[in-house]
């Protein structure tokens, strides 16, 4: 009889660099090699140090027909170690155009690098000059509020209209009762946050929502449970039921009955409404984009502690150029957390945001007003598409 080799088919798996990819290629590629495949699994150097390291003592020799390959993803083994050193992050980012005294971290994180070569960095240049000079953009901001960094904008692109804040330019413009009773909300509001901060005395109570999507530790979680409840500080907080890493939220009875005269709990709130209630003093955030400027609107200021993408540079704005807040640091510890409450809350420092973010409000209010410049420029817009219509 003749005697040949059959080789196995190869199968060659590269994830997308993150988490929620690898796992389930990982899946397929186990599958694929139960079915007779070779498999040459390729991680980016990043992530695959990472896997390593996660793993311990188990590498990943000893496999057969089952390889782990690397590709370089960009990061000098200055960047990737350095991410773990503050030090780092620390350097002052002076290139950018209109953003001042900014730090390597309050930099948007998918592009926080020094290395102009870095293959995200590069993508997200691509993107931007694939954008026609000549586009009509809008903005959910206003002059008032960023004015260095719209002229630098408005430098590459004239055709560029600051209409913002929309919440605000939506409020002044005459509606009908079915249009103000379509929201969108992917959440069911809890409307007893209302009726809960009524009695409350004015600028008296904390209100803690971290949006959509930013997600935390339960080691976290406590840290902020307990630094609000030491800070003795009436607190509504907005807990989703996916804000913890891996489980549910589960607080203890303890907690529960430190805070039961002065705290409530509630899972999605109507955030606009009860920024704007009179009750609210302070608002402790993740710095989402709407959260800042539905803040600045209700002339609220701020505890910050930005998650990701555009939520540190937020943060970095909403601290330093405006001066309407006090940042958190990532890696909260409850004494920090009761401290800066104190801050905002009644504090020197916190009177003297909570003035500033008035005056914020009131420039808000006048930009989207009849002859302010936000309302204008809507006007301009339509007008203008509509020409570049015809
Ligand atoms: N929001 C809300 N109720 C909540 C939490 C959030 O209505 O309990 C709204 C909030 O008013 C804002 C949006 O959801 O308009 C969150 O957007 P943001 O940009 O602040 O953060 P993201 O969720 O995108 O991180």
């Amino acid at each position: 009889m003749e005697n040949f080799e059959v080789r196995k088919p190869h199968a060659v798996l590269i994830p997308a660099p993150g988490q929620g990819h690898i796992n389930p290629l990982l899946k397929l590629a186990k599958l694929l090699h139960l079915k007779g495949f070779h498999i040459t699994f390729v991680n980016t150097e990043y992530n695959h140090k990472r896997l390593l390291k996660s793993r311990g003592s188990n590498s990943f020799d000893g496999f057969t027909d089952f390889c782990f390959e690397t590709i370089p993803d960009g990061l000098t083994p200055l960047e990737d170690e350095s991410y773990l050193t503050n030090g780092y992050l620390e350097t002052k980012v002076d290139w950018i155009p209109g953003l001042k005294n900014f730090r390597l971290k309050d930099i948007f994180d998918f592009i926080r690098t020094t290395n102009p070569n870095d293959i995200m960095l590069e993508f997200f240049i691509d993107i931007a000059d694939r954008v026609p000079r000549d586009s009509t953009i809008i903005l959910n901001t206003f002059n008032e509020l960023e004015s260095d960094v719209i002229n630098v904008l408005l430098s590459m692109f004239p055709s560029l209209y600051p209409i913002g804040p929309l919440s605000s330019l939506l409020n002044q413009t005459p509606s009908n009762h079915q249009l103000a009773s379509l929201d969108s909300n992917l959440w069911k509001e809890n409307t007893k946050c209302l009726e809960w901060l009524e009695p409350k005395e004015p600028g008296s109570v904390v209100y803690v929502n971290f949006g959509s999507i930013t997600v935390m530790s339960e080691e976290k979680l406590l840290e902020f449970a307990w630094g609000l409840a030491n800070s003795k500080k009436p607190f509504l907080w907005i807990i989703r039921p996916d804000l913890v890493i891996g489980g549910s939220v589960v607080l203890s009875s303890e907690f529960l009955n430190e805070i039961s005269d002065r705290g409530l709990i509630a899972s999605w709130c109507p955030q606009e409404k009860v920024l704007n209630h009179p009750s609210i003093g302070g608002f402790l955030t993740h710095c989402g984009w709407n959260s800042t400027t539905e803040s600045i609107c209700a002339g609220v200021p701020m505890l910050c502690w930005p998650f990701f993408g555009d939520q540190p540079p937020n943060s970095r704005f909403i601290c330093n150029e405006w001066e309407i807040g006090i940042e958190i640091d990532t890696n909260v510890k409850r004494d920090e957390v009761e401290k800066l409450v104190n801050e905002l809350m009644v504090g020197e420092k916190g009177k003297k945001m909570r003035q500033k973010a008035m005056e914020l409000k009131k420039k808000a209010l006048e930009s989207t007003s009849p002859g302010g410049c936000s309302y204008m420029n809507l006007d301009k817009v339509i007008k203008e598409v509509l020409l570049k219509q015809n």
